[in-house]
């Protein structure tokens, strides 16, 4: 019998060989596990971009999140890291590196699939797969997940394919110009019928922007709100979007859009680059329910 194992980057750089957990059976109830796919190191000028200064930002390093939500009826992969999970594993110690643009430079110690693998999940076991945007420190890992049903506006779509976009890494993600997908047109998309998770349009950063909103048992209604906002200082102090978002003006009504969805439904914001945020999150294989 050939036993599969996943190559795992462990404490100190090491990679060593991980049994992969049993295969995950459906949970009762809607299930989040937030996953580590690596971090951005981010320049003064980075930081600025977002008209704000350092020290308003105080911390400038920004998580790059992955999250995965399970449910009775599937499960859905909502963004897929900054460098594939091949670099990752031929990386030395320390982890893999990449140069997301200038001022921006991720660093990524774990697979994304070695984690799922921990859990019970294999990238043919994801149902669903969506990201945020399509900017590169969101979709290293896409092209495992061809097989999924992609969930994305048409106008993401069309942007991705975009000859000679600079804010993208078509290499990527190029399995899925064949994959199913389901065109999202809407405000809103509930992905498992039951409005336990929706999908909701926010343009602007990108021409498809979107958010996810879930409806956890506790920690309650929750937005992982992709970069909508980048850190919280931009969002406490009111600042207007970064010059170089997709469609500044767009970004700017999305904001506001969202922010009366947010209060009108008592539902909290995760901002997924915040770096005390996230950090707080329990994660894998923890769970939220
Ligand atoms: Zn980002």
């Amino acid at each position: 019998m050939v036993v599969k194992v996943a190559l795992v980057l462990a404490a100190g750089g090491m990679l060593v060989a991980q049994a992969p957990a049993p295969r995950a059976t459906p949970p009762e109830a809607l299930r989040l596990y937030v996953l580590d796919c690596g971090l951005l190191n981010i320049s003064r000028a980075g930081v600025e971009r977002y008209h704000v200064s350092t020290a308003e930002v105080g911390e400038t390093r920004m998580p790059v999140p992955c999250f995965l939500v399970a449910h009775p009826k599937g499960t859905l992969l909502w963004d897929v890291g900054v460098i594939p999970d091949d670099d990752v594993e031929k990386a030395p110690a320390g982890g893999a590196r990449y140069d997301v643009n200038p001022t921006a430079a991720a660093v990524v110690t774990r697979t994304l699939r070695g984690q799922l693998a921990a859990i019970g999940y294999r990238p043919a076991d994801i149902t669903y797969v969506a990201v945020s945007h399509a900017h590169k420190d969101h979709t290293a890992n896409l092209n495992q997940f061809a097989r999924s049903t992609w969930l994305t506006p048409r106008a993401e779509r069309e942007f991705m394919w975009t000859p000679k976009n600079e804010r993208v890494e078509p290499r990527f993600y190029s399995a899925l110009e064949k994959s199913k997908w389901i065109s999202l047109d809407r405000d809103e998309y509930d992905v498992f019928g039951d409005g336990a998770a929706m999908i909701k349009a926010a343009p602007g950063h990108t021409p498809g922007h979107q958010v996810l909103v879930l409806n956890l048992r506790s920690p309650g209604r929750v937005m992982i709100a992709g970069d909508l906002y980048h850190y919280p200082a931009e969002r406490s102090l009111r600042r207007a979007p970064p010059d170089n978002e997709f469609n500044v003006a767009q970004s700017a009504a999305s904001r506001a859009r969202i922010e009366e969805y947010l209060s009108r439904t008592k539902t909290a914001i995760w901002i997924e680059h915040e770096w005390g945020a996230i950090a707080t999150l329990k994660k894998s294989p923890e769970y939220y329910e």
